[in-house]
């Protein structure tokens, strides 16, 4: 089971507070400068200043202190990133947005952000990068609860079927309405927020997902019977086609 939260049992069994050392940095600076300094900075909503951790495809990866209201574009610049196809703002648990997003600003009132940003070039596959996120989350759910335990492996199975080229159009609604489903009734925040990987890129990569389902029909079963009896032929060295024609 899930230990207490430090605020109601943490040290010596006593109430804790837990600050990273961002917000200790940050209280000394205010109390040095005043509030009206810090306020200077950033946006009306979002004041101040926040400390990016950049990784991925760019030149200069590292941690960076920006004003809130940096555009994405901004700091793509910043850290000297070319041909990039995708930001993850938020880590695992953020979106993953496209070039239209690029223009969004880092702040409390568009993204928020906890300080990860992970940066992909056009190299990259998108599909690669979602299944590594949902391979994230069925490995880090604790199992307490259904929906996250597993909704998140179906997910990941309905998402393998698209990717391999068998998936519809309801095949992408049914991820759209399970990931929905695990937000709304997981026990806790990596339950509540596992299906943002997935679900961001339906919205950002749309025409990705679309060209990989079949159009012609709405439902198309996971099980592809001719495909596997052709890799079982491989695998026997037998014909496929000799295979088909005795069946
Ligand atoms: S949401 Fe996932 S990680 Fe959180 S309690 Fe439920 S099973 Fe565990």
């Amino acid at each position: 089971d899930r230990p207490p939260f430090p605020v109601q049992n943490g040290y010596l069994g006593c109430p804790t507070t837990v600050n990273n050392v961002e917000t200790l940095a940050t209280a000394t600076q205010i109390l040095n400068h005043g509030s009206a300094w810090f306020r200077a900075m950033g946006t009306p909503v979002s004041a101040g200043t926040k400390l990016l951790s950049v990784s991925g495809d760019c030149d200069r990866p590292g941690i960076y202190e920006v004003e809130w209201g940096l555009t994405l574009n901004g700091l793509l610049d910043l850290v000297g990133a070319k041909d990039t196809l995708a930001v993850q703002v938020g880590g695992a648990s953020g979106q993953c947005l496209s070039e239209a997003g690029f223009g969004r600003k880092l702040c409390y009132s568009d993204l928020a952000t906890g300080g990860s940003i992970i940066i992909f070039n056009k190299t990259r596959d998108i599909f690669s990068i979602v299944r590594n996120f949902l391979d994230f989350f069925i490995e880090e759910s604790c199992g307490w609860c259904t929906p996250c335990r597993a909704g998140n492996v179906l997910i990941k199975n309905k998402f393998e079927k698209i990717v391999s080229g068998l998936g519809t159009a309801s095949d992408l609604a049914e991820i759209e309405a399970w990931g929905k489903l695990i937000k709304a009734t997981s026990r806790c925040g990596l339950g509540q927020t596992s299906p943002n990987p997935v679900l961001t890129t339906l919205t950002n990569f749309r025409e990705v997902y679309e060209k990989k389902i079949n159009k012609e029909t709405d439902f198309r079963s996971e099980f592809d019977l001719a495909r596997s009896v052709e890799q079982a032929c491989q695998v026997t060295g037998r014909k496929f086609e000799e295979e088909r024609e005795d069946a």
